[in-house]
């Protein structure tokens, strides 16, 4: 009998370093050739910069080529022709699906994929989902709503894919997803983290159902927010669901570009045989390539036809590891995954704000529930930050004492004063994708 293979493609992910730069400038002449010749827009963004394909010569010269953003993509779609203007390197007829983004930063973009796209998808997540551990003895469970946005149907086909059971729970309510994930003993489910704790909520107080004794899921996959890179929220849903929690990052623009394996070396793999990621100092704009600096990632996507990522300014801040991982793949790591937004960190009373750093905190103190909100807003000149919590009904005798460490640790880890309130427990919003917890009434006010 064979020995079960240790990757999803043995080849691509154990190439060396230099071998995979090869193969990245290849294909990264390959789509901007296509989309010079194919997209009117791209064609036009490089025209004006003086630049054509033949142009790249070395991996180095990638850096020159001009970069693309959200706006610009929001921009190109208030324009002929309708509905993703003149961005498409594909003619319109090819275009098989259609996604937009979730609009959280602004107008959503509209997001064409052809079928040759889509499998790329898939294989993508094959990546994914085999590096954590899924095989085809998997029953998953996809609690998440089908519909316009990306979320996990990638997901959804990769696991068919790698021959795993796939149980769709589209449009059953919580309870009914919790419900049919213990009568079918699934293995493993992908949601995000705010729903992964949500759900295990909901199955301890309205179905008396202990997720981590009385279900059978093994392992979780997240995606959509960063929590479960931070060590203690993934802590708190592994302790919820007596199972392993994996992080992975996409967009809806780019793909599902990066993945934490099996072995957890404290940080995420970046799929380098699908994009090319390069990390962008913030204020030389620089491209830095020595490990623990941190950068706004630049990222292309490097085999997806229909609309091409090429270059895309995503505003995530990253960092490489200076470490290697020990599973064997040679694909470099991102430590700590995506460690803040380049629009998100912000400066309250003077200070830099990442509003991440506020999430270590609150999902370290035990006593607290899973819920929180934070706004800054202005009294006079001065900003005020407050944060509303829950303590859990059986700890509100220790309250004093929970507030006066919750304090401690927020100074300590954002160098900031807040104003907290108490919620009663249950009472702040619940999320069933991605969660609305930072507020900053500021902007608005100009
Ligand atoms: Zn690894």
């Amino acid at each position: 009998m064979l020995s079960e293979q240790a990757y999803w493609n043995p080849i691509t992910e154990t190439l060396p370093q230099e071998k995979l730069q090869t193969l990245q400038l290849k294909k990264f002449k390959r789509i901007v050739v296509l989309a010079y010749e194919h997209s009117p827009f791209y064609n036009r963004l490089y025209k004006e910069a003086g630049f054509e394909p033949g142009d790249i010569k070395t991996y180095e010269d990638v850096r020159k080529i001009p970069k693309i953003e959200k706006g610009m993509m929001r921009e190109v779609q208030q324009h002929e022709p309708f509905p993703y203007g003149d961005m498409l390197a594909v003619p319109l007829e090819q275009v098989t699906v259609f996604r937009q983004t979730s609009g959280t930063t602004g107008t959503p973009v509209y997001q064409a994929d052809t079928w040759q796209d889509w499998d790329w998808w898939a294989e993508c997540w094959c990546y994914i989902l085999y590096s954590q551990g899924y095989r085809d003895t998997d029953r998953v469970f996809l609690p998440f709503g089908y519909n316009i946005f990306v979320a996990f149907w990638a997901g959804h086909y990769a696991a068919e894919k790698l021959g795993a059971e796939v149980v769709p729970g589209g449009v059953l309510d919580t309870q009914a997803r919790i419900l049919k994930m213990q009568e079918l003993k699934c293995t493993s489910f992908l949601a995000t983290p705010t729903y992964v704790l949500g759900m295990a909520d909901t199955a301890r107080n309205r179905l008396g159902i202990d997720p981590a004794k009385d279900l059978t899921i093994n392992r979780i996959t997240c995606a959509g927010e960063p929590g479960a890179s931070i060590p203690t929220t993934k802590k708190r849903m592994e302790e919820a669901w007596g199972a392993k929690v994996y992080d992975h990052i996409g967009a809806t623009e780019i793909g599902a570009w990066s993945y934490e394996c099996t072995e957890q070396p404290g940080g995420l793999h970046v799929n380098e045989a699908f994009f090319l990621v390069e990390i962008e100092d913030v204020e030389t704009g620089e491209i830095i390539t020595e490990p623990g600096k941190n950068g706004k990632m630049v990222i292309t996507a490097l085999d997806r036809h229909a609309k091409p990522c090429i270059r895309f300014d995503s505003k995530d801040v990253i960092r490489w590891a200076d470490y290697q991982c020990s599973c064997g793949r040679t694909f470099r790591i991102i430590d700590g995954g995506i460690v803040g937004r380049a629009d998100d960190i912000t400066k309250v009373k003077g200070v830099l704000l990442a509003p991440t750093a506020i999430e270590e905190v609150v999902r370290s103190i035990p006593e607290l529930g899973d819920e929180y909100e934070v706004i800054v807003s202005k009294k006079g000149d001065i900003d005020d930050i407050f944060l509303k919590i829950e303590i859990r009904p059986e700890r509100e005798k220790e309250k004093e004492n929970i507030l006066s460490r919750l304090k401690d640790q927020l100074r300590l880890k954002t160098n900031l004063g807040y104003r907290i309130e108490v919620h009663p427990w249950g009472s702040l919003p619940r999320y069933e994708v991605k969660a609305k917890r930072f507020k900053d009434l500021r902007e608005k006010k100009g």
